[in-house]
């Protein structure tokens, strides 16, 4: 299952249609609205969380573009389950940016968050799915 959090700006134009609903029907996904503000006349703002099978979800947001939504992306943050990880090292290869790495010393897996850029290979590396992507929801609902 795909995840992404995301920020949608509805022009005033638009904001009678039922697009939401559209996609969750036509493109076979789910959705948790964390925030919406959408009066009519006046441009609506709503923060959701969707989810469903990767291409679905992209094509969905492409079906909002095209609607004349203006989708934005929101930061997420990849952490480490520190209980489940059992130290296998497969994350270790994938990882682009050092941020997971075997310290010589101990051979013990480490993660530095600072380092990471999110780019998810070490998810979808993960026997254990220890790896997890989490949405900084403070920051976007402040
Ligand atoms: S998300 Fe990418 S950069 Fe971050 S720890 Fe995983 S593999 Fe490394
Ligand atoms: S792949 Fe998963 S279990 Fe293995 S070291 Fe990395 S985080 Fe831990």
């Amino acid at each position: 299952m795909y995840k992404k959090m995301i920020v949608l700006r509805f022009p005033p134009e638009i904001t009678d249609q039922p697009l939401i609903c559209s996609l969750s029907r036509e493109h076979d996904l789910c959705f948790n609205i964390l925030k919406a503000t959408i009066l009519p006349g006046q441009e609506g703002i709503m923060v959701l969380e969707i989810s469903g099978n990767r291409k679905n979800v992209n094509a969905g947001l492409r079906y909002l573009r095209e609607h004349g939504v203006k989708v934005k992306s929101v930061a997420q943050e990849v952490r480490r389950k520190d209980e489940v990880c059992f130290q296998c090292g497969a994350c270790t290869a994938m990882c682009p940016t050092d941020a997971l790495y075997m310290d010589r010393d101990t051979y013990e897996v480490k993660f530095d968050p600072e380092l990471c850029k999110g780019c998810e290979f070490c998810i979808a590396v993960c026997p254990v799915r220890a790896m997890e992507l989490r949405f900084s929801h403070e920051k976007v609902l402040a």
